[in-house]
């Protein structure tokens, strides 16, 4: 199919919630993708800090076609070694015990404020409200979306469950003052993602921690963006020297296969019991081969350490334009290969105008670019994608 039948197709069947870009996407290999007019792209996007291995790595494919072949999907009433494997890695990594495996980021952070729930109530019959920071971002279910304190997100999906409020992020005084033993639970994203790859100060974190812990509140981090290396450490927490009661994963996991986690302690997980919670494709053999594959993957290929060196290096460069274009770029920041750069105007044309130079990029909170790639991408990549950028910013008119 031809680009304009593709995108009329779409158009005239699939729902509008969309606003896409006008390219149809065929295949990708390692930090490029291709369009279905043979174009070239390198992506620093990767579907939204997704496919961490980049694209068709061959160890991914290899683990997804070979378990595609034996089972791609049995019952949650049995038992697979892929899941249990992934559950004992999972469990390994993050210095907590009881995995549950879901398929997206959204259920993860269902099943994150499910269980916050039952555990408050092993306390308190009301020990049941639920904190969380303005410009979050949870998912796109009910209880998701009353998490993400965004009005845009949860406009005309009135009556929101209740028991969910909100103060501003990086403000430890504006959570002590709404903080109470009915607090059941304090969510947040390690580093806010939607809302600006926002980063905490460094002791931000550990004081919620301390806050929480006089108030018998749990932690839920929300590293479904900032984990699975994407920072540099395997959790963004490490940066900040703290650990959660809950985290929650989804995007880069799989590395692109669907699929979401929580991960807590024993003591907690025993507020949940048979029946309690679950979920019929979630963890299913195929999604944890691929995780399986992207975990091993990213020890074998010392991803961690490239995305920290990679990470630094973009965020130089992306100084260095902020250095000559002051009157666009107003401050960079992030960590790893999760970085933001402010722009002191709406950032669309300028992702619209990389893409069609052949570089792609993403605008998010309407004006900072963010740059989330594969965590296979080298310097020279950034460099490619930097020139880029730099061609659009000195084509941008300036007023
Ligand atoms: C993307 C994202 C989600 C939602 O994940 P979905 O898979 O789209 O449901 C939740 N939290 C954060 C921090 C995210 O970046």
């Amino acid at each position: 199919m031809d680009k304009q039948t593709v995108i009329n197709l779409d158009q005239e069947n699939y729902l509008p919630v969309f606003a896409r870009y006008s390219i149809v996407l065929t295949h990708g290999e390692g930090p490029y993708i291709y369009d279905n007019e043979g174009k070239k792209y390198i992506d620093f996007l990767a579907g939204i800090a997704v496919n961490v291995l980049g694209h068709a790595h061959p160890k991914l494919v290899k683990a997804v076609s070979e378990q595609a072949g034996k089972i791609i999907h049995c019952s949650n009433l049995y038992y697979t070694e892929e899941q249990a494997t992934l559950a004992k890695t999972l469990a390994g990594l993050s210095g907590l015990n009881r995995v549950f495996i879901a398929n997206s980021g959204a259920e993860a952070n269902e099943g994150a404020i499910k269980l916050a729930r039952k555990y408050g109530k092993t306390i308190a019959a009301d020990k049941v409200e639920i904190i969380t920071a303005l410009d979050s971002f949870h998912g796109r279910t009910l209880a998701t979306l009353t998490a993400t304190a965004q009005p845009k997100y949860q406009k005309g999906y009135e009556p929101l469950p209740g028991g969910f409020s909100y103060i501003p992020f990086n403000d430890i005084a504006a959570l002590e003052n709404a903080i109470s033993d009915k607090t059941c639970a304090v969510m947040l994203e390690t580093i806010q993602g939607e809302g600006g790859v926002n980063v905490p100060d460094q002791d931000y974190l550990a004081k919620v921690k301390a806050l929480c812990e006089k108030h018998g509140a749990l932690v839920i981090l929300d590293e479904i963006q900032s984990g699975i290396g994407r920072t540099g450490k395997m959790f963004a927490y490490e940066h900040f020297g703290v650990n959660p009661d809950i985290v929650t994963l989804a995007k880069g996991l799989a590395g692109g296969v669907p699929i979401g986690a929580f991960i807590t302690s024993e003591k907690i997980a025993a507020a949940f019991h048979a029946g309690d919670h679950g979920s019929t494709f979630g963890g299913n053999p195929l999604a944890c081969a691929a995780a399986n594959a992207v975990l091993k993957a990213m020890e074998d290929e010392k991803l961690l350490e490239n995305a920290q060196v990679v990470g630094e290096y973009l965020i130089a460069k992306l100084g260095e334009l902020k250095n000559k274009y002051p009157s666009l770029i107003s401050n960079v920041r992030g960590k790893g290969l999760m970085v933001g750069a402010k722009l002191t105007q709406p950032g669309r044309d300028i992702v619209n105008e990389c893409m069609n130079q052949g570089a792609i990029i993403n605008c998010t909170a309407g004006d900072v670019l963010r740059f989330v790639p594969p965590l296979i991408v080298t310097k020279e990549n950034v460099d490619e994608m930097i020139a880029i950028l730099d061609k659009t910013l000195a084509a941008v008119p300036c007023d």
